[in-house]
């Protein structure tokens, strides 16, 4: 094997570099894989590379001891396994071609200099590599990694699980220029995509000029959809626009489970748009399917949906955020499901994404990959339709609001400077938690779960799966905040002919609640629950 200070190197065109406190992320457009680069010396190496004759000259320039080479080594032999950097003077076609500098065995994870995310790979299960992570992301990051960016809360379906209670759009929203702007500054600022959802953001007419905006500028898009308008033709666009990922969500892998939720006929159509994608040669769709009582056991069935169109699935947990709380009581997973779909994700989960979304069952004994970390306002935000930006997509509620892009200055200077962002990313307790002994890597679950539920911020997640939030969400002195905003379309906008729905839904008992809505829901956002959702890299650097 080449030694790989010996090369001569340069970053690969699709990668960009992001400067952090700690030294930089790495983001490759291409693959979609993230690396952090744990040390400035490092970056300054990477940065060098392409000017110096091999890597040898870039780490003397950089002032790396000699006795460091090894260990700087063997994270180019990572980064080049993970095409983040390449010999100089490959051509494109070699691009399909592995690096012939590999990693060599028993590497992965190892090193500690640079690291991928999020880790489908057994470095991260034993959580030692994922925590190291994680305590570096809890103090917060230059940008977001995993920005939710709503573009409209309207929507062409009724799903009851609606996380930002989407249906009607509100005359504030963003206009076209607007957007334009939120782009500039994201461009500005690094982020290396967004994750647009909605509702629906392909009803926006201008959806489809703020995905080349984005694109143009540097700032990958990756879109959640329910599929209504993925034509051959849009699907073909896209196939030929670099920089775009698409989700597709189904909840059901039977049009009888889905359509309960997502509303009649939604299963056929997202169904189609993968169809459409596939034959269009788009590349690695995601087919998102929020977990749910009633789908659970459709794991398998998921996985063939995806497998026999070229996607991949991507698994999310059914937070009682938005109309979700209207219906959590009967449509979360019970604890036997929760435990069959922990050890599901351990035995065939390794080409399955799940955006850290469940990092709860890790209550169970092993982590499962990912980050273990609640994101909200460190590495992860959602800017809303009104340019709102609150800490997640799954706590869309004036407790965590913090500004707006059009009156507080900017996108940047309410990610830098808001009170509420600094709030979260200062130590925070643990509560009830803290005698746990799996803490560790459960961080007691997910605060939107836990203010939806009306739970304390500091104790257990409401599914904690030992059972220490039962008798808190038995006790009948809840208090459950309703989100700040709901856009739900009124009573009979249900589409005739939809049948009964066999889950018991309706709002949760409030003498200010209005009477029951139809579901309404938005497509399954990327990122929504956590920075790694979306990265797709399969092994560490
Ligand atoms: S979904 Fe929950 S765990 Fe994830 S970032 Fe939001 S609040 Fe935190
Ligand atoms: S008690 Fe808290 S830390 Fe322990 S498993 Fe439950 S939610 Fe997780």
């Amino acid at each position: 094997m080449t030694d790989p200070l010996d090369e001569a190197w340069e970053l690969s065109p699709r990668v960009a570099l992001r400067p952090e406190p700690f030294g930089a992320l790495a983001y490759h457009f291409g693959n979609r894989r993230l690396t952090f680069l744990k040390r400035p010396e490092l970056v300054s190496v990477l940065r060098d590379l392409s000017g110096e004759p091999d890597a040898r000259a870039a780490l003397t320039r950089a002032g790396v001891p000699a006795g460091r080479w090894p260990a700087y080594a063997e994270a180019l032999r990572g980064l080049a396994g993970a095409d983040m950097i390449r010999p100089r003077g490959r051509t494109e076609a070699d691009r399909t071609r592995p690096p012939h500098v590999t990693a060599a065995p028993g590497t992965a994870g190892q090193s500690t200099t640079a690291q991928s995310l999020p880790a489908k790979n057994a470095a991260a299960r034993s959580g030692t590599a994922s925590g190291s992570l994680a305590k570096r992301f809890e103090y917060g990051l230059a940008a977001p990694i995993c920005l939710t960016w709503e573009l409209t809360y309207a929507c062409n379906l009724s799903c009851v699980h609606c996380l930002s209670s989407s249906g009607r759009r509100d005359p504030r929203e963003l206009a076209t220029a607007q957007c334009e702007a939120v782009i500039d500054e994201l461009q500005a600022m690094q982020v290396f995509y967004v994750n647009i959802g909605g509702g629906e953001p392909t009803v926006r007419p201008d959806f489809w000029h703020l995905v080349q905006y984005a694109v143009n500028h540097q700032v990958g898009v990756k879109f959640s959809t329910n599929g209504a308008r993925l034509t051959p033709e849009r699907a073909r666009f896209l196939a030929a626009t670099d920089y775009v990922d698409v989700q597709v969500s189904l909840d059901g892998a039977t049009p009888e489970v889905n359509d309960r939720v997502r509303g009649p006929g939604s299963y056929e159509t997202a169904l189609r748009a993968l169809d459409n994608l596939a034959a269009a040669g788009f590349a690695d769709a995601k087919l998102s399917v929020v977990v749910t009582r009633e789908n659970a056991g459709q794991l398998d069935e998921f996985k063939a949906i995806a497998d026999e169109r070229g996607a991949t699935l991507r698994l999310t947990r059914l937070r009682p955020s938005g109309r979700g709380a209207d219906v959590w009581d009967e449509l979360h997973p019970t604890a036997a499901q929760q435990r069959d779909l922990y050890e599901w994700l351990l035995r065939a989960g390794e080409d399955v994404l799940t955006g850290d979304s469940f990092f709860h069952l890790a209550g169970y004994g092993e982590s499962l990959p990912g980050l273990n970390l609640c994101g909200a306002g460190r590495v992860v935000c959602l800017i809303d339709p009104l340019g709102d930006v609150y800490a997640c997509p799954f706590a869309i509620h004036d407790r965590f609001r913090a500004g707006n892009v059009l009156s507080d200055g900017g996108f940047a200077a309410v990610w830098r400077e808001s009170e509420l962002f600094g709030d979260l990313r200062s130590p925070q307790t643990s509560g009830a938690c803290t005698g746990c002994g799996f803490f560790d890597s459960c961080r007691g679950g997910c605060m939107a779960a836990k203010f939806f539920t009306g739970l304390p911020l500091d104790g257990p997640d409401p599914e904690c799966v030992q059972g220490h939030a039962a008798a808190a969400l038995a006790a009948g002195d809840r208090t459950v905040p309703r989100p700040s905003q709901d856009h739900s379309r009124r009573p009979g906008a249900r589409r005739a002919g939809a049948g009964p729905v066999p889950v018991r839904i309706g709002r949760r008992p409030s003498p200010a609640a209005p009477p029951v809505h139809p579901p309404v829901h938005p497509p399954v956002h990327a990122c929504a629950e956590s920075p790694l959702a979306g990265f797709t890299p399969s092994s560490d650097v």
